[in-house]
This record gives structure tokens, sequence and C-alpha cells, in this order.
């Protein structure tokens, strides 16, 4: 019987003896040692009980022993669920509570800090260099081993969601959602064996492990495969690579620094953005230094990738390009379509889309229409040429004294600035408003921001009731390790701002 994933990414490495991974030493994995490496996880974790649906929780470094463990999951039928390796033993605990995996891998160092909340699954650990308890098991290992079939629907893996406000949600996705998408990108971007992505996006979160791993492995191409983003790693590297797959803050630190420019880009196919807004300024700075113009697109951990710019034609600054094939996209507001144009909650239905949440059938219900339409909490629009804008996350909208205000557009115009490098806005409780606009600012390298200045600077640009009514400078925003803004850590800080002093 058939194993969509194995069959499609894993098996053809057997064939491959030219190289698969280049890691940071230098030090090349062919694809047929890779796959022996597959094939001994999958023996190792079939030895510690683990059997189809099973769930498989890691939290360790990337290394490729990481990448081999995700194959070999899935290969074997179980479930595969990275942690962030950057969760405390609490939050890492409410994961395995909630999906009571089979086995736990973590790093040897934390181990001790971490038997505690694993204490109900098999405890096992990898270091980076394939250190470790589960490390000797793989070295031990029979690298013999017959893939378990599934179908395109049984889960292939739990991913959950960031959280930033209520409980973190695991995402179930099937064999379909990843292989689909992962054909559909390779296609769109027109991937091939003669590719080299550089690979320094973590393998925990979606853009890592699906978008670059599966993509590169469903083509046959190979994978420069950095433990994390370092920018003179990067520019190291480069010349040996033909695209490069990051979030926003990889292409600002890259045009940060001066050894970043025309001469060493010039032999690169594709750079692909993702995973949080791209300010359109960088586009257009990114496309001065080096001639390529960034192609922008946009998912989320329940539905991998929905939108693309395309690989042919303009791809446009400050959006997130068209529907991909197969993928349908609607803009809705009280339960309607918005007329083209309107601004309205993104709502996308396809094969990419998730089987729901994890044990939260209410949760599913609220936001995975029975038709199949899910909705994904961002707020969007569509140009007149078809191109999707996104404009925030709906639980970022203002309401300030009965009107909206979408913080994209505040953040845009303060942006405008000369002196302002970046911007985030928030709402925050006001006794007046309801919430009031406030504004957190960053100044460009070598600048001294006055925030009354910079708010003055609207008057003449944003309706009265959008303007801040307040900013601070502070020396950078909060981001997580995608490059995602924490605007719930921003409302926090702030929240007493504008309350009455006591
Ligand atoms: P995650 O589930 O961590 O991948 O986060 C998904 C969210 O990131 C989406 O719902 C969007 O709010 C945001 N996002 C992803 N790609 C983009 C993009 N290209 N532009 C703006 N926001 C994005």
């Amino acid at each position: 019987m058939s194993n969509p994933l194995y069959d499609a990414l894993f098996a053809p490495l057997t064939h491959r003896d030219g190289p698969l991974l280049i890691l940071e030493s230098g030090e090349s994995i062919s694809g047929t040692a890779f796959h022996a490496m597959i094939a001994r996880a999958a023996k190792a974790l079939c030895d510690l009980g683990v059997r189809p649906g099973d769930r498989v929780a890691v939290q360790i470094a990337k290394s490729a022993e990481a990448l081999a463990i995700y194959a070999a999951t899935v290969s074997i039928g179980a479930v595969f669920l990275p942690l962030n390796p950057a969760y405390t033993p609490p939050e890492v605990g409410y994961f395995l509570d909630d999906a009571t995996p089979r086995l736990f891998i973590c790093d040897p160092a934390k181990a001790a800090a971490l038997a505690g909340v694993a204490s109900q699954t098999t405890l096992k650990t990898l270091d980076a260099k394939g250190g470790g308890s589960f490390g000797a098991d793989l070295g031990a290992a029979d690298p013999a081993f017959v893939p378990e079939g599934r179908l395109g629907a049984d889960l292939a893996a739990i991913l959950y969601t960031s959280g930033t406000t209520g409980r973190s949600k695991g995402a179930m996705l099937t064999h379909d959602n990843l292989l689909s998408n992962a054909q559909t990108l390779a296609a769109l971007w027109r991937f091939t064996d003669n590719d080299v992505l550089l690979h320094a996006l973590p393998i925990f979160h979606t853009h890592g492990l699906f978008v670059a791993s599966n993509v590169s492995l469903l083509t046959g191409g190979q994978m420069i495969f950095l433990s994390g983003f370092d920018a003179s790693t990067v520019l190291r590297l480069l010349p040996q690579a033909t695209a490069l797959m990051g979030v926003p803050t990889f292409y600002t630190r890259l045009l940060e620094d001066a050894r970043f420019n025309h001469a060493l880009t010039a032999h690169m196919r594709l750079f692909v953005s993702g995973s949080a807004p791209l300010l359109a300024d960088t586009h257009r700075q990114f496309y001065a230094r080096t001639g390529h113009r960034i192609l922008e697109r946009y998912g989320m951990t329940e539905t991998n990738m929905n939108t693309s710019n395309p690989y042919t034609g303009e791809r446009r600054a400050g959006t997130v390009g068209f529907p991909l094939p197969g993928v349908e996209l609607r803009i809705m507001a009280d339960g309607a379509q918005v007329p083209q144009g309107g601004v309205g909650g993104i709502e996308v239905r396809g094969p990419n889309v998730f089987a729901g949440y994890w044990q939260m059938p209410e949760k599913t219900r609220e936001e995975l229409r029975p038709d199949g339409w899910f909705i994904t909490g961002d707020l969007g629009q569509i140009d007149a040429d078809g191109y999707v804008q996104i404009v925030g996350r709906a639980k970022d909208l203002v309401i300030s004294g009965g009107f909206n205000i979408y913080p994209i557009e505040v953040e845009l115009a303060l942006d405008e600035h000369p002196d302002v490098l970046e911007s985030a806005v928030v709402g925050l409780p006001h006794p007046d408003f309801g919430e009031a606009v406030f504004a957190v600012l960053v100044a460009q390298k070598g600048c001294t921001l006055n925030a009354d200045a910079v708010l003055a600077s609207l008057s003449d640009r944003l309706a009265r009731f959008k303007q801040p009514k307040a900013a601070v400078v502070v020396p950078e925003l909060p981001r997580n390790t995608m490059g995602k803004v924490q605007k719930a850590a921003l409302r926090a800080s702030y929240a007493a701002w504008f309350q009455p002093k006591a």
C-alpha cells in the first residue's frame, strides 16, 4: 500500500548517490545516506513502540537527524509534532498533555527540566550533533524498514499555532494537505533538481519544515541546511545556492550588510518571503540593490500556502499575489462576499486546508465551515488586478470611539516619515474611546526620533480618528522567530498608558 509523503519525497532518495544536504561545516550527506538515516530513525521509533496514528513530539535543534525524524515519523504512519525550542517546560507540558504523544524527544541539556512534564510519555534525547539517547538508538538501528501504508486523508503532522491569544491549538495536517501544497509550489516557483536551496529557517514551523524542505525534497534538489539565520554565513554560502526562502527579517538583515550586492546575487534564481509582512520599502530596496524582486507569498499553519506573487509577471510590492492554483480565496464581511476592493475577512478553501484542530471540535466548527471554507482571521482586500493584500489580523483591528482602524494603514503612514525605520500600531484600553490608537516607533539608523513630531506629520495624511493618540520610541520591535511583531506583548507592556493614574 502506498504512503503519499514517503513515496513522493523520501523513496526517490534510495537512488540518489549525489549530495542532498550540505551542512554548515561543508560536510554533505548524500540522498542514499539520508535515506538510511530515515530508515534507522523509523526502526528506532518502532522499537520504542510508536505505532501508526501515534504522535511523536520533538523539541530539538535543527539538524539532518531532526529532519530524518520527521521523514521517519510520517513514513511509519505516525504523526510528527515539532515544538519551538524556545518553549519553557510549562508550555511544553501543555502540548504533551494535549497531544499525548507516544514519544517525546528533547535536547539532552533540557531533559532534567522537562522530565516532570513528560512523565506520561517516553522521553528520549537528541542534540544538534546527533548525541543523546535517541542518537544512540539511531546509531544502533538496522537501516531496513518497510513504510506503513497511509491514505491521503491520514494525519502526517500536528503543528500548534503560535497562540498569541488564548490556548494554542493543534492544527491537524494530512498527507494530502502537505503533498498537494508542495506540488503546487514546486510547479509555480519552477523548482527542479538543479536547485540548491539555502535553508536557514527553523523546522518546527510550516515555512521551513513544509514549504522549504518538502518543495526541495519533492523536486530532487539540494539544501544547504543551516542551523539558523546568520547573515555572515548566508553571505558566505549564497554563491553555492540558487534559491533562498526567508522571513522578512532575513532580507532586512541582508540589506544592512554592505557585502550583500548585485554581484553576490547575480546567479540567484529566486528569493521568497513570507510568514510576516514584507514592507514595500524592503521590496524596493532589495530590487535597487540586487536587481531581484522578492517573491512574497502568504500562508499559515492551518492552510499551508494560500497565495503567491507570480514567478513570471509583476511581483507587486505590498501584496501577497494571487490564490494558488486549486485554492479558492474570498473576502467576507457580515456573512456576504464584499465587493471588489473592499476590506473583509479572508477565507480559503482547497486541498491545502487542514483537517481541523486536534481535540477541539468546537474551535474547528468556529473556524472551518462545513463546506470547507476556512476563516483565516486575516483581513484583506483584492486590488483591481486580482492581487491580494493583507490588511491585518481581525483581532488587531482597533475600534476607537466606534470607528474601525486598520493598524497597517497607520503603520504605512508612519513608515513614510524619513526618520522612521518601522512601526507597530495597537489599540490600548482608553476610558473615553474604549480603545485608543497607540504607535510604537523605531528610528532609522543614526536618526533621533521625536514621537510628537512624527505624530504631527500625520495630521494632513490620516483622518483624525486614525491618528495615534500617543507614541513611544523603542530600539526594536519585539518579534518571534518567524519575524512576526508580537502585538500582544506590546498591548501588555503599554496596557496602562491611557488609564487614569491612581
Ligand atoms: P503562522 O501560522 O505562524 O504561519 O502564521 C500565519 C499568519 O502569518 C497569517 O495568518 C498571517 O497573519 C501572517 N502572514 C503569513 N504570511 C504573510 C505575508 N506574506 N504577509 C502578511 N502576513 C503574513
